[in-house]
C-alpha cells in the first residue's frame, strides 16, 4: 500500500491546504494529514479542534485520515511504515526552509523518508494561514479562503479576544 503523510500546523486550515490534500489523496492509497502539536506556538485552534475541522473538510475523501503528532516527524513515519512526506510549495520564499527540512528528515531517517512537493494551484498561491488570521483579526471577509463551516469557528475565536 502506498502511504504518505501531509504534516502541518493547519492553524487555520485553508483552501490552499485542502487543494494539496485533494491532489495528494489521488496519488496515494492512504494519505494521513498530521497536525503538529507545537507547544512553542500559541495557536488559534487547539490540536483537537484542528483535527475536527480537517476531518469535516475531508469527509468525502475515503482514503484520507486525520491525526496529530508531537515529536519528530521521522519517528511518526517509522512507527507507521510511512516513507513519503507531502509538503506544499507556494513561492520561492517557502523553498529554502522546505529544502532544509526535507534534507534533515532524509538524513534523520537514514534515507528512509523522502519529501514530495506539490506546487500550489495558482488560485491559492497567495494564501496562508497567517493572512487568514490577520484578515479575521480586523473583521474582514475570509469566505474566499476557508470553507463556510469554518468561518464562524474562526470568527468566534476573535470575538473572545
Ligand atoms: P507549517 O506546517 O509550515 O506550520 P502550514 O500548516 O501553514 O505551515 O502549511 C502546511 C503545508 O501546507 C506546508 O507545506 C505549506 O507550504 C503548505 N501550504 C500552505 N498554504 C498553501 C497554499 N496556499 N498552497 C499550497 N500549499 C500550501
Amino acid at each position: 500500500m502506498k502511504k504518505a503523510v501531509y504534516p502541518g500546523s493547519f492553524d487555520p486550515m485553508t483552501f490552499g491546504h485542502l487543494d494539496v490534500i485533494r491532489r495528494a489523496s489521488s496519488m496515494f492509497d492512504e494519505l494521513t494529514v498530521a497536525v503538529l502539536n507545537n507547544t512553542a506556538k500559541s495557536p488559534l485552534f487547539s490540536v483537537d479542534e484542528r483535527v475536527k475541522i480537517l476531518a469535516e473538510a475531508t469527509k468525502d475523501l475515503a482514503n484520507v485520515k486525520i491525526d496529530s503528532f508531537s515529536g519528530l516527524l521521522v519517528d511518526y513515519c517509522r512507527e507507521r511504515d510511512i516513507h513519503i512526506i507531502i509538503r506544499g510549495l507556494r513561492a520561492i520564499t517557502d523553498f529554502e526552509y522546505e529544502l532544509q527540512t526535507a534534507q534533515t528528515n532524509r538524513k534523520l531517517s537514514d534515507d528512509d523518508v523522502d519529501t514530495i512537493f506539490l506546487t500550489t494551484s495558482l488560485a491559492y498561491s497567495y494564501l496562508s494561514s497567517s493572512a487568514v488570521k490577520q484578515i479575521a483579526t480586523f473583521g474582514g471577509d475570509i469566505s474566499q479562503f476557508v470553507p463556510d463551516f469554518e468561518i464562524p469557528l474562526i470568527v468566534e475565536k476573535y470575538s473572545k479576544n
